[in-house]
């Protein structure tokens, strides 16, 4: 109920900023002999463009940008609500937990709609401005509005995260006996000296502490153990999780993965703004702005792909039973967000080597023969950047299901 007048609430706040932004227009005309182009500006009162909207005071403008921005909102918070189970799932009903995510979306509604009403005004202020008066000395101010709106959605992520950490449900009681941990036979009733009747290994090495004797980041979490983890996880992926300890608090995994999309978007912006320098287009009024951009644009990205895959692995893992604990599926997600920086590195190397030796791979591909575009009409450029992507985001599942093998197991 509270969320369908927070709809209306929504909708009307952007029929309101539309409106406003038609109250001052400015039209252009083609000169009808040699000259500048001519412009001549409108200003209309909120009844005017109330009427103009309602030409036969029917349903029309108004009504479909509430809807319009009615849908959007619904659609954004289910999605979030989904991407956000991981975090708070604690192996009770998945129903509760969508509950909790869901609760955990809708915190930040108020802020949202803060912030909307906030920067909403910020631009249409502006381009009323820019519409009344000359426009050309306000160059480049376009960028200074999208660094607006996505800053905004940036600080909504983190919200909506730190939000969802903070209503994590506890994790349920599950009832842990001594696994073998080559195949999962219950040890319970098996001497010291036995060996698994299953496979053949030995009791005592599956129940040795020593089996698993944790990682480095879990005996001290500083930057040099990150840096090490980080490494380690996408080059010896399968080595990190025998050695990982699973019964440990859910801290440890969420400070893991916490900074790395956001020192990924800082580091590439960095990189970006250097290739710009070095290609002097520091004169360009967009210079300054498009690394920043960038960096927020970044950020969403790597926090998306990531929630987005853990989602489904996730979901996948509860619907198939595969992990004895929700905790140690989020553990795993947490610790995967090292791959990220795969992603990072081959989409950063790709756009580096267009921006110093442009479209390299049509002139290669041209050159043995192959047509210029691919399917959809696509750059080769663009196919590889894509199509590598998500190559590695498939690869990205496989390492899930290593990690979930390695660790379903787990003793300790
Ligand atoms: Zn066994």
């Amino acid at each position: 109920m509270l969320l369908f007048i927070g709809g209306l609430l929504f909708g009307a706040t952007m029929v309101y900023l539309h409106m406003w932004g038609s109250t001052v227009v400015r039209a252009w005309e083609m000169p009808t002999g040699p000259g500048q182009m001519q412009s001549s500006v409108s200003t209309y009162s909120m009844a005017e463009v109330w009427t103009q909207w309602h030409p036969e005071g029917g349903f029309s403008g108004a009504a479909l940008v509430a809807l319009l921005y009615g849908i959007l909102p619904a659609g954004i918070l289910a999605i979030e609500t989904w991407l956000l189970l991981p975090t708070v799932h604690g192996g009770g009903p998945v129903s509760r937990s969508i509950r909790q995510a869901f609760s955990a979306t809708t915190s930040c509604v108020g802020v949202v709609f803060f912030l909307t009403a906030l920067i909403g005004s910020v631009i249409v202020t502006v381009l009323n401005y820019l519409d009344a008066n000359d426009s050309a000395r306000l160059q480049g101010y376009e960028f200074g509005l999208v660094i607006l709106v996505l800053g905004g959605l940036c600080l909504q992520v983190a919200w909506v995260s730190r939000a969802a950490r903070a209503v994590a449900l506890p994790q349920e009681a599950v009832e842990f006996p001594p696994r073998c941990e080559k195949c999962g036979y219950d040890l319970t009733a098996q001497p010291e000296d036995a060996r698994c009747p299953e496979c053949g290994e030995f009791v005592a090495a599956s129940l040795s502490p020593e089996r698993r004797p944790g990682v480095g980041w879990q005996r001290s979490m500083n930057f040099a153990t990150g840096v090490r983890t980080v490494i380690q996880i996408v080059l010896d992926q399968e080595k990190f999780y025998r050695a990982l300890k699973m019964h440990v608090p859910r801290e440890y995994g969420e400070r893991f993965a916490r900074p790395q999309a956001a020192v990924i978007a800082v580091l590439s912006a960095g990189w970006l703004a250097a290739m710009l320098l070095h290609d002097r287009y520091v004169s360009f009024p967009e210079f300054p702005a498009i690394p920043i951009i960038s960096g927020f644009l970044i950020t969403l990205c790597c926090w998306g792909i990531h929630r987005l895959v853990g989602a489904a692995v996730m979901s996948w893992w509860i619907v198939q039973g595969v992990l004895p604990s929700s905790d140690w599926g989020r553990a795993i997600i947490c610790y995967e967000s090292a791959y990220l920086w795969v992603l990072a590195i081959y989409n950063g190397f790709l756009i580096s080597t267009y921006m110093m030796y442009g479209e390299w791979i049509t002139d290669l591909t041209t050159s043995i023969g192959l047509p210029r575009y691919m399917i959809f009409s696509m750059e080769w450029e663009v196919a590889v950047l894509l199509g590598g992507s998500i190559l590695l985001i498939v690869n990205w599942l496989i390492r899930y299901r290593h990690a979930a093998a390695a660790v379903r197991w787990s003793n300790y």
